[in-house]
């Protein structure tokens, strides 16, 4: 057994992070300003999309994105309940109502059948969540899109990079949103980008992350500056730091380097996991497509004498952190209560939730801890099998 404990996540940081972090101080402009604007347009070439606005989270770029494809009161959202609240939420800033469709028992991500029963004449816009870095039918998705003329907004907070059919998730919805937080596969400890092809949404959501101000003011107070500004719509404070945009920028240029770890760190879990009756493991999608962000295993709970929580106990007392996605929203008391939802009535997300465990999988794991987790989990599977 493991001496210390390891942590569910660990962000893949060294030297070059502090560096750049250093320079920034260093050269005392702190806000906004040159790296931003380099971090988006590296960010915009890696993903090879027109274009790419750095904002302080996800959410902020989820709320954004809506806000630039006109998302009004009254208006419906059909999203997934498989996700964390920030994909719910945004919706209600508007006073619009998030639809919650069930999701695919294999991927757990929208069902493409399901989205297409459930658009009524309200419906605006879909929001896929590609869970844990594996990516949502963006085809079936964007089709039904097209025949009704909706909008789809990626909530892609796990999702960098995910590949489908050779594109990069960023350049396949009308807009994309990254999340950088601390625990996702590229960090600058909390932050978000937008991705969009279309020049009036890029442009909108730019002014909007900024107080609605019309101009590029991030350089109000720079040689090239002026005082001289438009406020033309009541806009948010969203914007990026140029302390986060130094950190953004050290980790892009590794995160092909650091999903290639996961990606190994994975195919050793579901080979010592595959052929265990306890454990169901995550479907790994076609070769190089997954990011990898979770490694979402699953209990067959018949094959067990413990349940989940005492399975996650059992892992904990081996000195393995661990955590559950998601507990579904539609089982949160804000929707419950608001929307009237029951747990059986999005049964797969019900279902599913209920025998997950997220398992440790960050580009910082030792070949070591790889091997602690696999010893760890096998072991709680074997003493307590039915
Ligand atoms: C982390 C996360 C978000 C929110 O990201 P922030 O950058 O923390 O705002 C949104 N959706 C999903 C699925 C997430 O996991």
């Amino acid at each position: 057994m493991r001496e210390d404990f390891l942590p569910f996540a660990l962000p893949d940081t060294d030297e070059t992070e502090i560096r750049e972090v250093e320079d920034v101080i260093r050269s005392g402009w702190l806000t906004t300003g040159a790296r931003t604007r380099r971090f988006e347009a590296e960010f915009a070439a890696f993903i090879g999309v027109a274009h790419a606005v750095a904002v302080n989270s996800c959410t902020a770029a989820l709320h954004l994105a809506l806000e630039a494809i006109g998302l009004k009161e009254g208006d419906e959202v059909l999203t997934t309940p498989y996700t964390f609240a920030a994909t719910g939420e945004v919706v209600r800033y508007f006073n619009a109502r998030p639809v919650l469709v069930d999701v695919e028992p294999d991927r757990l991500t929208i069902d493409p059948a399901l989205v297409e029963r459930a658009i009524t004449p309200r419906t605006r816009a879909i929001v896929p969540v590609h869970l844990a870095g594996l990516p949502a039918d963006v085809d079936a998705i964007g089709d039904i899109a097209r025949r009704h003329g909706l909008r789809v907004i990626d909530d892609a907070a796990h999702a960098l990079p995910t590949r489908t059919r050779g594109r990069l998730v960023g350049t396949t919805a009308d807009i994309t949103c990254f999340s950088f937080y601390a625990t996702k596969t590229l960090t600058t400890g909390e932050g978000g980008m937008i991705c969009t092809d279309s020049d009036e949404w890029a442009a909108r959501c730019q002014i909007m992350s900024l107080h609605g101000i019309s101009r590029d003011a991030w350089n109000r107070y720079g040689a090239e500056g002026s005082w001289r500004y438009d406020v033309i719509a009541p806009g948010f404070k969203y914007n990026m730091t140029d302390i986060a945009a130094a950190l953004g920028l050290a980790q892009l240029h590794k995160v092909d380097r650091m999903r290639e770890r996961r990606s190994d760190i994975a195919s050793r879990y579901s080979a010592a996991f595959g052929g265990n009756e306890a454990l169901q493991v995550p479907p790994s999608g076609e070769a190089g497509e997954h990011a990898w962000h979770l490694y979402m295993l699953r209990l067959n709970a018949s094959a067990l004498t413990i349940d989940r929580a005492s399975f996650i106990d059992r892992l904990k007392e081996r000195r393995i952190g661990t955590s559950v996605h998601f507990i579904p929203l539609h089982v949160h008391p804000y929707y419950r209560d608001t929307f009237g939802y029951r747990p059986e009535d999005l049964p797969v997300a019900w279902t599913e939730y209920q025998r997950e465990v997220s398992l440790p999988i960050y580009s910082r794991m030792s070949d070591r801890d790889v091997d602690s987790v696999i010893e760890a989990v096998i072991d709680v599977a074997a003493r307590h099998r039915r």
